[in-house]
Formats: structure tokens, C-alpha cells, sequence
């Protein structure tokens, strides 16, 4: 068996990354059969439950407010909006869905409880349920673990020092501190981050570095390829190579040998025989349907052609941890405290996003 490793160094982390391919593969490809079967890829459904209008600033997201990107916002969708949808892709071949809602923060009251209600009611279809929802505490932690909530997903995005040049409106601790708040809970966690916002790969080793340390390792890491939209202040990033991404995912697994490596944005960019590259580095997971929260994704049949000719299998839910009960809202243990935590705004300025900003100001 493989041993996990918390004391990783950048420097190690490097001198991986940069091995000659062929040795960096069959290192990662040797570990990754260890610890995984290496011919099942968990198919998940990203959902964006409310889009847009987002008080933050990160450089890559379109769903900030302050940029002027063509994304159509919407409101929280309802409970039986987002259960058909979790039907559809269960059919689809998907054993989790992930919803995602453009917030700073969760806060309690009607918003999050209906939230609450959608954990509940894709549990029960026997999915596993991920959030993504923003900054929370630990009793919303706790109050999502009751509802029957498998995971949730909050990205470190990048190393410390990178995360500074792309987001001012919080700060990587505050990332830190609710990967906690869950961790207290039998929550699984998903924090991974994006390559491609013009980082050096001595950040790609100390995000990786970062994530290794975490004691016990996130379950499942998103590695996403930036997808540059216009109107963003990283418009203008050029997409990286399928050489970086294969390289990326190797050095992953090796350092987080028992994690979900999950192969995420930027996949329409990526050929078949690259994402075959990349499920051999160790990649164990791919997102569906037509859209990743608002950037475009490969069409489904497309994935499942490509799982045919590949002879991958989906993973069935729950296989890697036992499905979650649920308690209902009626017999909740925890109530909604309607705390005002203090996370951080850090408030520096960022060149690029200032001129985003400013430029959808002209706009107006
Ligand atoms: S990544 Fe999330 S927090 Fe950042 S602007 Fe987009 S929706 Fe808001």
C-alpha cells in the first residue's frame, strides 16, 4: 500500500513535476493501481443551483458581479427543479451531484435550509451530494452533515502566494478555516484548484504542498484548466497544454496518493487521447453534462463514448464511503444559530481585476 505523506516540500513536490514524463507516469500510474482500480471514473453532474451575482472578485469567475461577462444570473432554483435535474443525470450514468451556488458565504435563513431540503432530497435518490457554497461554520457544517450531505468543495485555487494575485476579497486562511469546520463533521472534502491563471509551477507544487498537509487529505481534488472568459480579468490567459495538465495530475496523485483526483473545467479543450493520459496519471473522476457551471463541457454521450472505448466503468455511489443518513428538518439536532463569523477581507489591490472592473463600469 501506498503511504500517505503530510511533510511534503515544495521542492519534492518540483522535483516530480519535473521528472522526465515517462518516469513521472509510470511512478503515478504504479500508485494509482495501488489504490484505485485504474479502470473506474466516478461520473459527477456539476449543478449551478444560483448563478451569478457574486459579491467576490476572483480573477477567473465569471459569476462575479463586478465583471461584465455574458452569463445569465438566476435565483436560487427550486427543490424539485434541482431533484428533476439530479434524475436526469443519475440516468445519464452520474453517481454524484455537485451544486454549486455563487455565494461569499452561506448564511442562515430561508435560502440555505432550501438548500438543506436539496441534500436531503438527493440523498434519498441515492446519489452522493456535494456542495459548493461558499465560506461556512461548523454548526453549517454540522447542519449539512445531518441533511445526508457526502461532501463538500471548497478550492485552495492555488499556492498561498498565488491566491493573493488573483482574490482580495478573502483570504486563504479563511479557505483553510472551513475546510475545517467541515472536517469536523463526517463531511468528506473536496479542495483542489486551477492551473492555466498564470502561476509558476513552483505555485502549482505549493498548492499541492498545501492540500498534502491537510491531516487527513481531502478525499476528492478538482484539478481545473482555466477556461479564460471574456469580460474577466483573466481574459486573456492562453489555455494551457495537455503537457502541463498530465503533468499536473500525475504529481497529484503521487502526493495525494488516496484522494479522488477529479479531471474538471477546461476538459472541451483536451483531446480523447489526452484525457486517456490523464485517467493513466491517475485522474479518477470527470464532470458531465453540457455545462461546468457556466463554461461549456463535453456532451455526455461524448464522455461515454469515450468510457466505451477506453473500457472505463462509472463508479457506483458510495464506494468509496458509506452513504450518509438523513435526518429530516423536523428532527434536527441543530439549529440555525445566525452567526455573523468574521471571515477576512483582505482588500489589497489587483491590477488586472481593478481594470475588469473598471472597464464594466465604462460599460454601464
Ligand atoms: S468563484 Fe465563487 S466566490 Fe468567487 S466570484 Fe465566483 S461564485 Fe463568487
Amino acid at each position: 500500500m501506498s503511504v500517505t505523506k503530510h511533510n511534503w516540500t515544495k521542492e519534492a513536490v518540483l522535483n516530480i513535476y519535473n521528472k522526465p514524463l515517462m518516469e513521472l507516469l509510470y511512478e503515478a500510474a504504479t500508485i494509482h493501481r495501488k489504490t484505485h482500480d485504474p479502470n473506474v471514473v466516478q461520473v459527477s453532474t456539476l449543478l449551478s443551483i444560483k448563478t451569478g451575482g457574486c459579491s467576490e472578485d476572483c480573477g477567473y469567475c465569471p459569476q462575479a458581479a463586478r465583471y461584465h461577462t455574458n452569463i445569465e444570473g438566476n435565483d436560487l432554483m427550486s427543490v424539485q427543479q434541482v431533484k428533476a435535474q439530479a434524475l436526469r443525470a443519475k440516468s445519464a450514468g452520474s453517481s454524484r451531484v455537485c451544486m454549486g451556488a455563487a455565494w461569499r458565504n452561506v448564511k442562515d435563513g430561508k435560502a440555505f435550509d432550501q438548500v438543506l431540503e436539496m441534500v436531503r432530497t438527493i440523498n434519498k435518490l441515492d446519489m452522493e451530494v456535494c456542495c459548493t457554497l461558499g465560506m461556512i461554520t461548523q454548526n453549517q457544517a454540522q447542519r449539512l452533515a445531518e441533511a445526508g450531505l457526502y461532501a463538500y468543495n471548497h478550492n485552495l485555487d492555488s499556492s498561498e502566494d498565488y491566491y493573493k494575485k488573483v482574490i482580495s476579497t478573502r483570504g486563504y486562511q479563511d479557505r483553510l478555516d472551513t475546510i475545517n469546520n467541515v472536517r469536523k463533521t463526517n463531511v468528506t472534502v473536496c479542495s483542489g484548484g486551477i492551473i492555466g491563471m498564470g502561476e509558476s509551477i513552483e505555485d502549482r507544487a505549493g498548492m499541492l504542498v498545501a492540500l498534502s498537509t491537510l491531516n487527513p487529505q481531502p478525499e476528492s481534488t478538482p484539478i481545473n484548466a482555466l477556461v479564460a472568459v471574456a469580460g474577466t480579468p483573466l481574459e486573456n490567459e492562453k489555455p494551457i497544454s495537455i503537457w502541463d495538465m498530465v503533468r499536473m495530475v500525475a504529481t497529484t496523485r503521487i502526493v495525494l496518493p488516496k484522494t479522488q483526483v477529479r479531471l474538471s473545467a477546461g476538459r472541451t479543450q483536451m483531446s480523447r487521447e489526452g484525457q486517456a493520459m490523464c485517467f493513466f496519471a491517475g485522474a479518477n473522476s470527470i464532470f458531465a453534462g453540457d455545462k461546468l457551471l457556466t463554461t461549456p463541457n463535453p456532451d455526455v454521450n461524448e464522455d461515454m463514448k469515450m468510457f466505451e472505448l477506453l473500457g472505463l466503468n462509472p463508479q457506483k455511489p458510495f464506494a468509496k464511503k458509506m452513504q450518509p443518513e438523513t435526518v429530516e428538518a423536523s428532527n434536527s439536532q441543530f439549529e440555525a444559530l445566525g452567526e455573523k463569523p468574521k471571515w477576512t477581507r483582505p482588500g489589497h489591490v489587483i491590477e488586472r481585476n481593478e481594470i475588469a472592473k473598471e472597464k464594466f463600469k465604462g460599460l454601464k
